[in-house]
């Protein structure tokens, strides 16, 4: 029996390169999206392609019933979980924090810390040898800015963002005993659609060039660390926060 990866936010950018990387490393895998089943669709069938099977499930992270729902589907349908990537994220339009409204905090929050917390939950409640479970791994995916605080474009995301950094942390020392281990990664400025939902699509490349790299990073290159911290090559790395930012 192969492995069993749930990615959340898979359909698109990062998850969905971290979705084709699992695949070629011999997971079946499950590629959580929130809204547009054809793009979820055209990563499974890319998955299939390649040799193990993929399941795609509609759920609303930030929704506890979805999520539960969610990790029932997986186990019925591929099987016991062997690894969790928090991958599911979500910025708002820029702003100044005192533009900003209390139902813009709640849905950053509620996807980027609450859904990240719902599912390690549920991952745990699976993976951990103290219910039973047989280890596994999980990465979530923080950002460079829960270091830089993204001030007058988005302190919101960055907040939640230093929280995910945070639980990385203490869920690592929490789990490693009972067979989890649990690290992170930070991406720098990447290439994919989350910049256009913050309004930022036509400035983030030429802050990009501004890096000492001096471009974008590309989802791939995201998910090689994400796929390389689930990796038995990584097999020290507990509670590790890897910087994938280009110098940034
Ligand atoms: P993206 O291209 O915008 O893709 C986001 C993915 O998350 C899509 O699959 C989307 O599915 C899914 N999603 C959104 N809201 C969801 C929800 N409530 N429940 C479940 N799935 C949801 O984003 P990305 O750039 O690849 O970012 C992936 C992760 O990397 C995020 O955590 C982001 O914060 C982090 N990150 C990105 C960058 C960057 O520069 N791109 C930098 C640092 C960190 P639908 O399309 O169906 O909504």
């Amino acid at each position: 029996m192969k492995p069993i990866v749930l990615i959340t936010g898979g359909s698109r950018g990062i998850g969905a390169a971290t979705a084709l990387l699992c695949a070629r490393a011999g997971y079946d895998v499950a590629i959580n999206y929130a809204h547009d089943a054809a793009a979820a669709d055209a990563v499974a069938e890319q998955v299939r392609s390649l040799g193990v099977r993929a399941l795609t499930v509609r759920a609303d992270v930030s929704d506890e019933a979805q999520v539960l729902a969610m990790f029932e589907r997986v186990d019925a349908e591929l099987g016991p979980l062997s690894a969790l990537v928090n991958n599911a994220g979500v910025v708002a339009a820029a702003a100044r924090l005192d533009e900003m409204s209390l139902t813009r905090w709640q849905r950053v929050f509620g996807v980027n810390v609450i859904g990240s917390l719902l599912c390690a939950r549920a991952a745990v409640m699976r993976m951990s040898r103290l219910h039973g479970g047989a280890g596994g791994v999980i990465v979530n995916v923080s950002s460079r800015v829960a270091q830089l605080g993204s001030p007058g474009i988005y302190v919101d995301y960055a907040a939640s963002k230093g929280a995910i950094d945070s639980l990385t942390l203490g869920l690592a020392r929490e789990l490693i005993g009972e067979g989890i281990r649990v690290n992170g990664v930070r991406p720098g400025i990447i290439d994919t659609e989350i910049h256009a939902s913050g309004g930022m699509a036509d400035l983030v490349p030429g802050v990009a060039a501004t890096l000492p790299i001096g471009r974008m990073g590309s989802a791939d290159e995201v998910a090689q660390s994400i796929v390389w911290l689930m990796s038995a090559a990584s097999s020290y790395c507990v509670g590790t926060l890897l910087d994938v930012g280009g110098g940034r």
